[in-house]
């Protein structure tokens, strides 16, 4: 493995990490990373590091879905949804194919999910950062989670409340990893 990723639970112990592609939990129905660690490039490590100590200030914590996800695995999702709204055009790179991405979301101190407007991978208006019809609640930790991410140097995605990309991603080549 290339030594430019790494394993964010070795640097933030404390942080879930429940990666839905590794379990058949996911749109594809069936496992498709064989990992189950999340690898970062340091520099998103570094200010997950910071969002968590935030977090727990006020009793939550961060809870990762995805992180480095292998190129092969960037087409197979291509080839199940063609969709840029959804998945990412795997000519193009991709996002989390860079180290520079991840999916999140808000936990409380015992590690259970906060209640969100939408699930993980929700290919619907639920999955939009401005979907209105939400609860009060689900929309205010969807809030919490957007403006604690932003403060370090993270950028959301419009379609997908869950997702953030490390600010200037687009400098970050696609990596070329095997595990
Ligand atoms: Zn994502």
């Amino acid at each position: 493995m290339k030594s430019d990723l790494i394993d964010v639970q070795l640097y933030i112990p404390q942080i879930r990490v429940d990666l839905k592609y590794a379990t058949s939990n996911n749109f594809t129905g069936q496992p498709v990373y064989h990992f189950d660690r999340c690898f970062l490039l340091k520099e998103v490590v570094l200010r997950l590091s910071q969002v968590q100590k935030e977090l727990e200030a006020v009793d939550l914590g961060l809870k990762i879905w995805d992180g480095f996800r292998p190129l092969a695995v960037q087409w197979k999702f291509w080839e199940l949804m063609p969709d840029r709204r959804y998945v990412a055009d795997p000519r193009e790179g991709g996002r989390h194919t860079r180290g520079t991405a991840v999916d999140v979301t808000l936990v409380s101190k015992d590690g259970k999910e906060l209640p969100m407007p939408s699930d993980f991978d929700d290919f619907s208006e639920k999955a939009r950062r401005d979907y209105a019809q939400a609860s009060i609640e689900e929309i205010a930790n969807r809030e919490l989670l957007c403006s604690v991410m932003e403060k370090n140097d993270f950028i959301g995605l419009p379609t997908e409340w869950w997702h953030f990309d490390l600010l200037g991603w687009e400098k970050y080549p696609p990596l070329n990893v095997r595990f």
